[in-house]
């Protein structure tokens, strides 16, 4: 049988080294992928005046599976986010944005376990758009929500909460104000919860949400959301664990799935050896869990606990004194 093939983008900043990381706990804890390196923004747009050269779209599209490091997004010069490409580019309509707490963060709690489903195509980042008179007095932007793109986040979020074994679906909306898009989006949620009734269905307006998940997050179990209020609750999650160091993403599309950690290339510890790879190993995991591949996920998740529990050799922002390089050999020890 071929082997699995994936497409690796090491990306900017901290990218590489994170990657790497991932790449030594796969390989060590019996994985057998093929790699496809390819490159995406500063780096591509160094070495071929692209961000996204085609060549990195046809590996996203001929493997079907990417690993992602972060990428940069030049400030200015018309550059649309490369993330935001991405995703429209290959419809991966739903982010995945799980996260769990270790003992051994800093985090204020202990006892977290969400996934937040949020839609990733739709909603006030369709990008549409303007400053409507010259003096740029106004501006406007244009949000969009389609039945069949709330149905299917919605669908696509109580799949994985039966497969997950989960026992709660809560849709967060702001469908008192925003009555037509979060409307409609409520609207079609309340439909599916209603094909889903083996699942519990909670509502929860965004804001009370956001209020809660900081009182009572272990009240939460899955949350479907759209694209804006997705963005903001996830990084929020990411708080409760300790960070966006702890937080991996996947990217889910029809014909493609794109794994990353949450965080950005972080250029004020790029180069230094001193990255937590946490997240694009949890990414990893993620990525291990789409491909069938539970009984490598758990292992590299254990060997992963194990390191974070115990402090051994973990990097700064978890308390440690530990490089990237020493964190990653904590874990391939234990693997
Ligand atoms: P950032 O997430 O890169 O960094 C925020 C802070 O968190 C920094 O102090 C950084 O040092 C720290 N940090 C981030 N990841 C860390 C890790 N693994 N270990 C230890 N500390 C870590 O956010 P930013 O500085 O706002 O953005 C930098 C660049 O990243 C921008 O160009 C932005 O566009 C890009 N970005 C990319 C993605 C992506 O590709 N998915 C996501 C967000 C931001």
């Amino acid at each position: 049988m071929s082997k699995q093939r994936i497409t690796v983008i090491p990306g900017d900043g901290i990218g590489p080294d994170i990657i790497d990381s991932a790449l030594k706990v796969l390989d060590k804890a019996g994985c057998d992928f093929e790699y496809d390196f390819a490159k995406a923004g500063l780096a591509a747009l160094e070495e071929t005046g692209e961000l996204l050269p085609q060549e990195t779209l046809d590996l996203i599209e001929k493997n079907k599976v990417t690993l992602k490091g972060p990428l940069t997004t030049p400030v200015g010069g018309g550059f649309t986010s490369i993330n935001v490409s991405l995703r429209k580019k290959f419809q991966l309509y739903a982010n995945v944005r799980p996260v769990l707490s270790f003992k051994g963060t800093k985090a204020r709690y202990d006892n977290i376990d969400i996934i937040t489903v949020r839609e990733n195509t739709e909603g006030m980042y369709s990008g549409a758009g303007q400053v409507m008179n010259e003096e740029r007095t106004q501006a406007e932007a244009k949000s969009l929500i389609t039945r069949d793109g709330a149905k299917r986040i919605v669908e696509f979020a109580f799949d994985l909460a039966r497969r997950e074994n989960r026992k709660k679906v809560t849709a967060v909306h702001k469908a008192n104000i925003l009555k037509t898009t979060s409307g409609l989006f409520l609207e079609v949620a309340r439909e599916v919860a209603k094909e889903n009734s083996d699942i519990q269905f909670e509502e929860m307006i965004v804001d009370a949400c956001c209020m809660n998940l900081v009182m009572y997050p272990e009240r939460f179990d899955v949350i479907v959301t759209t694209n804006l209020f997705g963005d903001i609750v996830s990084d929020l999650c990411a708080g409760l664990v300790g960070g966006l160091g702890m937080a991996p993403g996947a990217n889910i599309g029809a014909g493609a799935a794109i794994f990353e950690a949450v965080h950005g290339s972080a250029p004020d510890i790029a180069g230094k050896n001193i990255a937590n790879p946490s997240s694009v190993i949890l990414a990893s995991i993620q990525m291990l869990e789409y491909l069938g591949m539970q009984d490598k996920a758990e292992k590299i998740r254990k060997a992963l606990t194990e390191v974070i529990d115990s402090g051994d050799r973990t990097t700064r922002d978890l308390g440690g004194t530990g490089s990237t390089t020493d964190f990653t050999q904590s874990i391939l020890d234990r693997l």
